[in-house]
């Protein structure tokens, strides 16, 4: 099923893009995540990319 809403599709793919990634095991983590939820390693970096990009 598409999504139509083009506001609703910005913000899906944000949810979806826009995360932490852990620097020691690599688990995907939440934007407003402080500690890695698998190995509570505090170090994470973002993983930002941009909207828009699609084939
Ligand atoms: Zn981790």
């Amino acid at each position: 099923m598409p999504i139509t809403d083009p506001e609703k599709k910005r913000i899906a793919q944000q949810a979806r893009l826009v995360m932490k990634i852990c620097f020691s095991c690599g688990a995907r983590n939440d934007i407003n995540a402080t500690r890695c939820r698998k190995c509570r390693n505090p170090f994470m970096r973002l993983k930002n990319r941009n909207l828009g990009i699609k084939k």
